[in-house]
């Protein structure tokens, strides 16, 4: 078979192909489990499908679809076809969508069948050709098309820089860029990830987060498809669900909020999860105290890695070896890392500054965006991961804040120019500002400070409800305050961390 990370995953498959793959419990329809041989099948005539509809290879496929195993099958059908995946956050609403289709120009959408009228109606503001459909059970056109085609295409070479993937990720601009992600960026990363945390084919990985996110697509599916291992299913995190599937496991993978929800209850105790192999955080820092009650809780120590969508995985917290508190562990294997001043000179150990990142796991650039592309990258191929970090005397680094405004609330990326930019285009207001704070259950949460034109009227619940919408609900401010002057510096910068403080108590 040629190279695509398809041929690297599907050669990974158990030699005993009955061995089951994936299976979902919480299925109140359709389809429930699917060997290794049927994954195979499946993908192949997905793959097949796209290919009679005219695609070529490159072409992208935009999907905005529930969390189904047939999504994973489209997007290992897109592997397998030699076309780019381009998955969006369920939680978008119609202007973040038509902004990404415009700007990717897919050959298809796969939607799920109640968003069907608008999505065609972008659809036909871009000339994107086809438009199908698929839901969370896995029902809709796409599924009924794959399952009428016989023929099997054959597995499209690809090269280790050609694309796979496009994920987008909003910036401190507040306009979203698609990040590239090679077939070889995605195979490098996923072996270093299986390795490192040493899947086999034994393991049952419990598999709760989103799949249009790189922890979820990426992290998760790669390490336990690479190893052929097995994966249990959930459509989202559901607590009670998590309890009853746990037993059935021996890896599970959370955002830090997962982790505070587990421990929100005596049910969760040493005896439910004793036969747990693994459980790993990342996407957002993972508070010490949280790891430690884990620790006193279970007897086990939650293993925290650090990445990010333009890079895939860049550090670890050792499988065997002290996993540490409040650090993100050692850089992965064939990965580099350096901490950086402002005048780009490297700093020795203990001391803070710019986190840069270089190795097989970087990505190939920002589509369509070369110049932002340039601006993102040190000479010598290190991209800037705008985290701002040190490394100890240990080796273990360090994540300390981040230089990008960035708030993430419950693993996902908020930006505040975008909400600050939907904010003032209101036409009360004069101008405003979003800070990121403590939030119990999100970890963080973005709160709106708002000040009015003269003589005008705005409340909190209007303001919020307006955003809603028009924007992803994890993206909306959970408060909104209005005062009659925003604080600067005597750059004219808005002083964003005497709000932090002012309101920093808003959302506990
Ligand atoms: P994303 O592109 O959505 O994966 O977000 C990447 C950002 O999430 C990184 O640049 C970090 O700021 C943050 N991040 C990821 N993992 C961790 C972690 N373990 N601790 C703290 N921040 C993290």
């Amino acid at each position: 078979m040629p190279f695509s990370l398809y041929t690297l995953i599907e050669t990974s498959f158990p030699a005993d192909r009955r061995r089951i793959a994936i299976e979902v419990p919480d299925r109140t329809r359709g389809r429930t489990s699917w060997t290794y041989g049927e994954l195979a099948g499946a993908v192949a005539r997905a793959a097949s499908l796209l290919g009679n509809l005219g695609l070529k290879k490159g072409d992208r496929v935009a999907v905005q679809a529930e969390k189904s195993p047939e999504a994973m099958i489209l997007y290992l059908g897109c592997l397998r076809g030699g076309f780019v995946f381009l998955p969006m956050n369920t939680a978008y609403r119609t202007d973040e969508i038509d902004y990404l289709i415009g700007d990717a120009e897919p050959s298809l959408i796969v939607c799920d069948p109640v968003r069907e009228a608008e999505t065609r109606e972008i659809a036909a503001r871009h000339d994107v050709r086809h438009v199908m459909t698929l839901d969370a059970e896995g029902r809709g056109s796409f599924a009924e098309e794959a399952a009428k085609v016989r023929d099997a295409r054959p597995v499209v070479a690809c090269a280790s820089k050609d694309i796979a993937a496009i994920l987008y990720t909003s910036g401190t601009t507040g306009k979203p860029k698609g990040a590239m992600l090679s077939h070889g960026n995605l195979a490098a990363n996923g072996i270093a990830l299986r390795d490192a945390w040493h899947f086999t084919e034994d393991d049952v990985l419990l598999h709760a987060l989103p799949i249009f996110h790189a922890h979820g697509l990426f992290v998760a599916c790669h390490c336990a498809l690479l190893a052929g291992a097995r994966m249990i299913w959930l459509g989202r995190f559901d607590r009670a669900e998590v309890l009853r599937q746990l037993p059935h496991a021996t890896v599970f993978m959370g955002v830090p909020t997962f982790y505070v929800r587990l421990l929100d209850g005596a049910d969760f105790d040493a005896n439910l999860v004793a036969h747990m192999r693994l459980f790993t955080s990342g996407s957002a820092p993972l508070l010490a105290e949280t790891f430690e009650e884990f620790r006193a809780r279970t007897g086990k120590a939650i293993l925290e890695r650090y990445g990010m969508t333009e890079t895939g995985m860049n550090t670890s917290n050792p499988y065997d070896g002290e996993r540490r508190a409040g650090t993100v562990g050692f850089p992965l294997p064939g990965v580099e890392l350096r901490v950086m001043n402002d005048e780009g000179k490297m700093l020795p150990q203990e001391e803070v500054g710019g986190l840069e990142v270089r190795g097989p796991n970087v990505f190939s650039g920002y589509w369509r965006m070369p110049e932002k592309t340039a601006e993102e990258f040190a000479e010598g191929g290190w991209f800037k991961t705008g985290d701002v970090a040190k490394i100890d005397a240990d080796g273990y680094v360090h994540l300390v804040g981040r230089a990008k405004d960035l708030i993430i609330s419950g693993g996902f990326n908020v930006y505040p120019k975008e909400i600050e930019t939907l904010i003032d285009e209101m036409p009360e207001v004069d101008e405003s500002a979003i800070v990121g704070v403590a939030h119990r259950d999100f970890g963080e949460a973005g709160v709106a400070v708002v000040v009015l034109r003269k003589g005008q009227m705005l409340d909190e619940a209007t303001l919020i409800g307006r955003l809603k919408n028009v924007i992803a609900n994890y993206k909306v401010p959970k408060r909104a305050f209005f005062v009659e002057t925003l604080p600067r510096n005597t750059m004219g910068k808005v002083q964003k961390n005497l709000l932090r403080e002012t309101y920093g108590d808003a959302c506990r």
